[in-house]
């Protein structure tokens, strides 16, 4: 049977929209000396804003802004959004076909043209050679037909408590603070060292932050429980693998919801500090 204090610990929870999906995650909560976060969406906010605009090749710039939001038309993503956002006119075109590359980008059909619009990475799987762009900015390369014709760059901020977050987990004995991004190395560091993480693991697919976290989880052979944060886009995977999984449920995705354990009902990741304060209250009044 369930001590009577372990709803109390729930309860006490949801009082502060942190909802548990029961006692035992809790009870588990006790036992985390390492806390690993997505970065976008999660300790970010996962808005960005459009930055620049750079045409190659014969484009113009108006032609790249509207190939990619058009491109991203049927994406969720935060980047997506953002791209979406900055393009005023109205999206009216035959967007025929449709892809999500997770960790990569998206792909189109647009007037008979195949748009890719994506990272690095996705330029590189195209065999596309080019030079790495020196911004601490998130870049969304547009490749039309097989051709670089220009690139986005966008930039997004640190939510206003993430710091904050961060010092509370520190203040509370976690050992290990981890941020895993499919993001560049550049945009990753900058987030990083304003919110003073300093083990940071960058350009990561989907299937390599599952690996990571693996890592981690082994590298301490069963002492300490490892708790993953994400907001769900491409992260419900980890999620599931983490011995924790907590999910942002004011933007996040319904997969990371179901995937998760915990599920933060405000974007605010001070409440992943505040989990574990309950967590700690309810373990002295069950033993
Ligand atoms: P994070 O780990 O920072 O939350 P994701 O795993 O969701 O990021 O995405 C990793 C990377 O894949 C992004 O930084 C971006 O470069 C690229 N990407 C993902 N989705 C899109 C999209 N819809 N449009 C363009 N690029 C995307
Ligand atoms: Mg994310």
């Amino acid at each position: 049977s369930i001590p009577l204090s372990f709803f109390g610990g729930i309860g006490g929870a949801s009082k502060n929209g942190i909802l548990v999906k029961g006692g035992n995650f809790l009870e588990a909560l006790n036992g985390v000396d390492t806390v690993v976060f997505d970065k976008t969406g999660t300790l970010t906010k996962g808005i960005f804003s459009v930055t620049s605009i750079t045409a190659l090749q014969g484009h113009s710039e108006a032609e790249v802004l509207r190939l990619a939001a058009l491109a991203e038309m049927h994406s969720n993503h935060p980047i997506a959004l953002s791209i979406k956002r900055a393009y005023t006119e109205p999206l009216e075109a035959m967007v025929s076909e449709y892809e999500e590359l997770a960790g990569y980008g998206v792909k189109a059909t647009i007037e008979g043209k195949t748009v890719l619009a994506g990272n690095d990475k996705l330029l590189k799987e195209q065999g596309i050679v080019h030079e790495t762009l020196d911004t601490p900015d998130t870049v969304v390369h547009i490749v039309i037909d097989g051709v670089h014709a220009g690139y986005l760059t966008i930039a997004d901020e640190p939510k206003e408590d993430s710091k904050q977050a961060i010092l509370a987990l520190k203040a509370l004995g976690i050992k290990d603070i981890v941020m895993l991004t499919g993001d560049n190395k550049a945009a990753a560091d900058k987030v990083a060292k304003e919110l003073g993480i300093a083990h940071v693991e960058a350009e990561l697919l989907p299937h390599q932050k599952v690996e990571k976290l693996e890592e981690l989880m082994v590298r301490k052979n069963g002492k300490g429980k490892t708790v993953f944060v994400g907001d769900g886009i491409n992260d419900a995977p980890v999620l599931a693998r983490s011995d924790i999984g907590i999910a942002m449920g004011g933007v996040g995705s319904d997969a990371a919801i179901e995937a998760a354990d915990i599920v933060i009902m405000t974007d605010e990741i001070s409440k992943v500090a505040t989990a574990l304060k309950i967590a700690h209250k309810t373990h002295a009044i069950v033993w």
